[in-house]
């Protein structure tokens, strides 16, 4: 027999669970495009408690619509050991082009960060972070929809020994820690040169203020780095380079 009050039972109270687990981890990461699930899944198959927020239905972020809808997106050498970790497809285009198709490299990032223990919360978005002693601790959360609606409710808080800004162009976090500490500096994307951007957003994926760290488009945001278009080796190895640094700080 199916009963309707089983299945509400049954969402509530696991979703319950799992806000309750996920709202105490050691990593929180704000944004699930490329280089925030990038991150998400190495940081979990490595051990850590992870949190990933996205104020969207779906994850993904920029990934799904490829360049100007045409849904194929295009990896360079360098990050092809990721879409092999992640057993993603790659097609070769020339020496150092790569095509891969835009469906299932989200569908696969989604996928394996679930599947490594990443807790993923969608429809929530970050609306501030908790700071002590100079330091990140936390974030402040509330639904999307509530956000969108404009309605008079009051967000809620979660804690985390790192954050990290995965929000892409708009750098949200950053953007308020600059904002609410006068402590952070952003000096906002530049103009198109892929070399140049794909490059310096992986040099530049670090730690900008006590316990946050900056990956994928949100780096050039900080950084004031070139874009650089529908190629996504830069976002994928930010990702894994932000896990790397977070592992080794935690460890
Ligand atoms: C207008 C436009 C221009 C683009 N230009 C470039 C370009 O020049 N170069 C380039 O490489 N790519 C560009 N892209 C493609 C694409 O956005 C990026 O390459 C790639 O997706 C960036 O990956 P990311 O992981 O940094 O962030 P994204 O893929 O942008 O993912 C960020 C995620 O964070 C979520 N998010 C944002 N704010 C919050 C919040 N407050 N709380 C919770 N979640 C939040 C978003 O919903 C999104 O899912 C562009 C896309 C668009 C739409």
């Amino acid at each position: 027999m199916i009963d309707e009050i089983t299945i509400t039972k049954a969402i509530t109270s696991k979703f319950v669970e799992k806000f309750l687990d996920g709202i105490e981890c050691d990593v929180a990461i704000v944004g699930a495009g490329p280089s925030g699930l990038t991150a998400s899944y190495y940081l979990a198959k490595a051990g850590f408690k992870v949190s990933l927020f996205e104020k969207k239905l779906s994850l993904g972020g920029g990934i799904w619509g490829g360049g100007m809808m045409f849904n194929k997106v295009v990896v360079q050498t360098p990050a092809l050991e990721i879409l092999d970790d992640f057993g993603i497809t790659y097609e070769q285009f020339d020496e150092n082009h790569y095509v891969v198709d835009a469906i299932e490299l989200a569908g696969a990032l989604i996928h394996r960060a679930v599947k490594a223990g990443v807790k993923v919360f969608n429809l929530t978005s970050v609306e501030d972070v908790m700071i002590r002693d100079g330091k990140i601790t936390g974030l402040v959360i509330n639904w999307t929809a509530v956000e969108m609606s404009g309605l008079h409710v009051d967000p809620m808080t979660i804690s985390a020994k790192a954050v990290v800004d995965a929000t892409g162009h708009d750098a949200i976090v950053c953007r308020l820690v600059a904002k609410k500490t006068g402590e952070l500096e952003l000096r906002g994307e530049k103009y198109m040169h892929a070399e140049a951007g794909e490059s310096g957003v992986v040099e530049n994926t670090s730690e900008v203020f006590p316990g946050l760290f900056v990956t994928g488009m949100a780096v050039a945001a900080v950084y004031g780095l070139p874009r650089m278009g529908p190629i996504f080796g830069g976002m994928l190895l930010s990702g894994k380079k932000v896990a790397e640094l977070i592992a080794k700080k935690l460890k």
